[in-house]
């Protein structure tokens, strides 16, 4: 429980009505989009400018007290719970754009900007910003960046670290500092915007980002891929991406998430498809054409059933609907959830999928799983119901072995949604112990007191 002064002290810095201490309120900021774990906040609090954030953790650094940064509340890690209680910063009243930039193709944002706010004005413009996180209707450009979120077009244009050109950064003890710049080329030392850049909240909190752009392409061309053996369909990428042809997006949905998505809001997707590859090509429209014809040729050359471009504008948008829906889709499909992220070199997706197999017969648990799989990156999800102790406990150790296989193929532990609260007991699996400890040396640094989102990564008994 927190002071009454501190809360006071918070109002003075913020104004009241940018402060919560309501029960429905602080239950509200207990959890994000994982499954399995909840804590309250003591106080939330909205600021509005980088001076009030700084104002705050001047306070919180003085005063020892946890502050968790938040945007939208979407990761799927456990990054934005408040595990140790004190300040839940919510930073989505800081959701201007302040800059775009079409002669320097880059933008200077807010960290509470929302995503699809963010694209739908660029697209005014004629530009894009190429990382979409499926969540891009509610989450917020601080959220992105601290995650290193991916999404479907990273497959040929990369992730946010990829597009973060400048930051600036409230630090621990309150010190706004400035970091990058506004240019696409910079080696002016070590790179300090990727270091913040996926830092999950845990450096300090980001209050401005400035972020390179792209011209939009002027012409994309939706395909649809029906596979019947999920081994076979990420085959078929690696065919693709091997001939040099870079579609702007490989996605993989399986027959689960069909039927859910036909049930929930019916769409026309073949319910019959055991696995659906939804894809795309851009760039100019002759290189379009050119392009499609190629991934089409080379589907069918290597096993698809079917695969055809879209009819029609309505019906890309319709198999894009489908795919973004696809993860919300599972998230209601039982109690209890557990929605997964790993990646792996995509000439073994095959090798990987076909281990999930394995692991469900052996251990009786349906695994269903959707994802980027243009970069390899697949989110296997078990259904359970985390009251049933027993049942939950086997259901953990299922997803364990999946991490293990994904990592003995030479893949990783996350591929985009962070390590947060739900993985730090496999990081010393997935990690060197010295760069662990360079982690936490780092983190040392930047936050001796461990106020700012502490509990999070790797596992604090090991500090
Ligand atoms: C249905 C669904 C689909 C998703 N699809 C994808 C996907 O395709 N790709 C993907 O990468 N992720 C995906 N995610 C995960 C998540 O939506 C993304 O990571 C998103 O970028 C998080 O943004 P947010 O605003 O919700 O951040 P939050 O969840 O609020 O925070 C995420 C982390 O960033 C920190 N943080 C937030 N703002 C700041 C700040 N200003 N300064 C410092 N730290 C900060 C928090 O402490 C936390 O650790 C999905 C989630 C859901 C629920």
């Amino acid at each position: 429980m927190l002071q009454k002064k501190i809360i006071n002290d918070l109002k003075k810095i913020v104004g009241k009505s940018n402060v919560l201490t309501g029960r429905e309120d602080l239950a509200s900021y207990s959890y994000d989009g994982t499954a399995t774990q909840v804590h309250e906040p003591d106080v939330v609090v909205f600021p509005t400018t980088a001076q009030e954030i700084s104002d705050i953790l001047k306070l919180a650094n003085d005063e020892r007290v946890p502050v968790t940064p938040r945007g939208a509340g979407t990761n799927v890690s456990g990054g934005s719970i408040p595990i140790k209680g004190g300040i839940v910063l919510c930073t989505t009243k800081m959701n201007k754009i302040l800059e775009i930039n079409k002669a320097n193709l880059l933008a200077i944002v807010e960290p509470g900007v929302v995503l699809q706010d963010f694209n739908l004005t660029l697209a005014q413009e004629g530009l894009f910003f190429p990382p979409d996180p499926q969540s891009f209707l509610g989450c917020t450009m601080g959220g992105v960046v601290s995650e290193n979120a991916g999404g479907p077009y990273c497959v040929k244009y990369g992730v946010t670290k990829q597009y973060v050109l400048g930051l600036e950064v409230v630090l621990a003890d309150g010190h706004i500092m400035k970091i990058g710049g506004l240019t696409p080329k910079n080696r002016t030392g070590y790179e300090l915007c990727m270091l913040f850049t996926g830092a999950e909240g845990t450096l300090g909190v980001i209050s401005k980002i400035t972020v390179r752009l792209l011209p939009m392409p002027p012409a994309t061309k939706t395909m649809m891929a029906v596979f019947d053996k999920a081994d076979v369909a990420v085959e078929a990428i690696s065919h693709i991406l091997a001939s040099g042809v870079v579609p702007s997006k490989i996605e993989f949905v399986d027959n689960f998430v069909i039927r859910r998505i036909e049930e929930t809001t019916p769409m026309g997707l073949p319910l019959e498809a055991k696995v659906l590859l939804l894809l795309q090509a851009d760039g100019s429209p002759t290189a379009v054409e050119a392009d499609t014809q190629q991934i089409l040729d080379l589907l069918k050359k290597h096993g698809a059933q079917e695969a055809r471009a879209a009819k029609d504008d309505a019906e890309a948008a319709m198999f894009w609907k489908a795919r973004s829906a696809g993860f919300a889709a599972v998230f209601g499909a039982a109690h209890t959830v557990l929605a997964e992220d790993v990646a792996v070199p995509r000439d073994k997706l095959s090798e990987f999928v076909r281990r999930l197999d394995e692991i469900s017969e052996k251990s009786g648990f349906f695994i269903q799983y959707l994802g980027h799989a243009g970069d390899g990156n697949l989110h296997p999800s078990i259904f359970t119901d985390i009251r049933n102790k027993e049942e939950f406990a086997r259901a953990e150790e299922t997803m364990a072995e999946i991490f293990e296989a994904a990592m003995k193929v030479g893949g990783v532990l996350s591929g985009e949604h962070g390590i947060g609260l739900e993985k730090q007991r496999f990081l010393k699996r997935a990690m060197d112990p010295r760069a662990i400890d360079i982690m936490k040396g780092i983190k040392k640094i930047l936050d001796p007191n461990n106020i700012i989102n502490p509990g999070k990564i790797w596992e604090e008994a090991t500090t």
